[in-house]
Order: C-alpha cells, then structure tokens, then sequence
C-alpha cells in the first residue's frame, strides 16, 4: 500500500530535492556521504550549487567524503518543536575533515546530550526516510 502523503505527513521533515543536493540527500543509500566538489581546483563546496565559489569552473559534481568531521558548535533542543524529533536532541554546526569551513547543518545521535562536547570527532550514519539518507552524526568510535 502507498502511503499517501498527503494524510498523516512524513514522519520527520524532508528535504528537496533537485539536481544540485539530489547527492548529498540519496548516496547514503550506497553508504556513502556526497559533498559536491569542483573538478578544476578541488574546492568541495556545500550547500551544493553549479559553480565553484573559489574558481568560478562549472565542473562541479559529487564525491565521497570520509563521513568524518568534528563539532564546531551546536545546542541541545529540549522543546517538542516536531513531533518527529522527541526532546532532548542535538542540532550540530559539523565540519567535515576534508576542508576547513565544510559545514553542514545536522544531528548527533546515538549518546546522551549530556555528553557531547565541542570539538568532538564524529562520523556519518544515515537515516533512511522514504527516498532520502539523511547524514546524522555519532560520536567517532575510539581506535
Ligand atoms: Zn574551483
């Protein structure tokens, strides 16, 4: 059976999708976190868009990333904004390792809140959700 969505709604908020983020929302389906990359300079550039902001080239498109980064900043949420996300939750600033100033805006999940510090590594899991991979983070396991 179709769900319709119309009825109940997503179970948590999705994004849109369209040529450019198309990537980054699906590679998780193969594992993998897909940060758009200029092909001239190297430049990976998020949120993804067709022109390198460094180099102006138009040869941009998706790469692999490690999934690895750490927390620039963040703030734990304890108001039931969305009945998706049950309180308390992380909202993470989290720089990937590939590049300074590679931020994305997500959520660490699987610790306490009480636990989580600036600065701490993380990696990527996905969160599968209809036809998306949502990149959440969890703390980086040790070794
Ligand atoms: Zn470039």
């Amino acid at each position: 059976m179709q769900p319709d969505p119309g009825a109940a709604g997503p179970p948590r908020p999705l994004p849109e999708l369209d040529a450019w983020n198309r990537a980054f929302w699906t590679g998780g389906a193969g594992g993998r976190l897909l940060i758009a990359r200029c092909g001239d300079c190297g430049y990976w550039i998020h949120p993804p868009g067709p022109i390198c902001p460094r180099c102006h080239s138009r040869e941009v498109a998706p790469q692999p990333v490690s999934g690895r980064g750490r927390l620039l900043t963040f703030t734990v949420n304890h108001q039931p904004w969305h009945p998706a996300f049950p309180p308390p939750y992380v909202i993470a600033l989290v720089e990937l390792e590939e590049q300074p100033l590679l931020r994305l805006v997500s959520n660490v999940v699987d610790c306490d809140p009480d636990s989580v510090r600036l600065g701490m590594p993380l990696e990527v899991r996905f969160e599968p959700v209809e036809d998306v991979h949502i990149p959440l983070f969890r703390p980086l396991a040790a070794g």
